[in-house]
């Protein structure tokens, strides 16, 4: 890169920054002023109408979640979007659902930037795991329960290494699948398969932290009856503590305003 055009590009800057799973009201404060203070903001299919409505009223606003022919933005897209704007010494903000580290593909994203020297920082958020068990009433973690919990994308082909079924079924661990309705038949058998019981108590989390959530719950072996009724975005937990649900359950969607 020239120096020339190293300069070009010192005016602009890239936010990168998780939006939670959904509610407004967990955003950080770091997200709301940013929102708050963008040029552009690039968001994409999982950030709320109601976050987007908080965003500052002159910036503009670029969609890259889907095209009217419904396939997604190619990355390398979205990645030119972000370039380009930012050499336009404009602050960007790229705006994410949950956290943008997590199953996000911030870390690509940044990668280009990185590329082209434009100036960056992260702006972490609520990812989905933490924040739609928090309004079920699921702790991820618990002493009597499970030490330890696995982050886990369903889109296991799409995502290239194949996942250690057999260190996954060692129980006394929590499982939490993202993207994984589509591949509930697989999630199942391969639990299954690699020993893990099939009265492993499971839940489903759809729509989480809205207005519009909703819990089904079950044992492992009704997991891909149960995903056929849920309604994406939806996350799928494995494992006893999703038993706490119908104890610690306080969230009551239809009472939020
Ligand atoms: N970066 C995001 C995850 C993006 S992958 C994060 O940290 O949360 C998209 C997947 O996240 C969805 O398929 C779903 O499994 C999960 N997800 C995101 N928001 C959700 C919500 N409000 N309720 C349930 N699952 C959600």
């Amino acid at each position: 890169m020239t120096e020339k055009s190293i300069s070009a590009n010192q005016g602009g800057f890239v936010s990168l920054v998780g939006a939670g799973p959904g509610d407004p009201d967990l955003l950080t404060v770091k997200a709301l002023r940013l929102i708050q203070q963008a040029d552009v903001v690039v968001y994409d299919r999982l950030v709320s109408e109601e976050i987007m409505q908080l965003v500052n009223p002159a910036a503009e606003r670029v969609y890259v979640g889907k095209q009217l022919n419904y396939h997604c933005v190619p990355q390398q897209q979205i990645n030119q979007v972000l370039i380009e704007k930012a050499q336009q010494n404009l602050h960007v903000v790229r705006l994410k659902g949950g956290d943008p580290f997590i199953f996000g593909r911030g870390g690509e994203e940044l990668q280009t930037l990185a590329q082209e020297h434009i100036s960056f920082e992260v702006v972490p958020g609520i990812t989905a795991a933490s924040g739609c068990t928090a309004y079920a009433g699921i702790p991820l973690t618990h002493r009597d329960h499970a030490q330890s919990v696995h982050f886990i994308t369903g889109h296991v082909k799409k995502e290239g290494m194949d996942i250690d079924w057999p260190n996954l079924s060692k129980g006394n661990t929590t499982l939490v699948f993202y993207m994984g309705l589509k591949e509930s038949g697989n999630i199942e058998q391969k639990l299954l398969a690699s020993g893990l019981s099939a009265e492993t108590p499971v839940a489903i989390i759809e729509r989480g932290t809205t207005p519009n959530q909703r819990v089904l719950t079950g044992c492992l072996t009704q997991l891909s009856h149960l995903a056929q009724q849920a309604i994406s975005p939806a996350l799928i937990i494995v494992g006893s503590v999703t038993r706490l649900h119908s104890q610690l359950n306080w969230f009551n969607p239809s009472s939020t305003h």
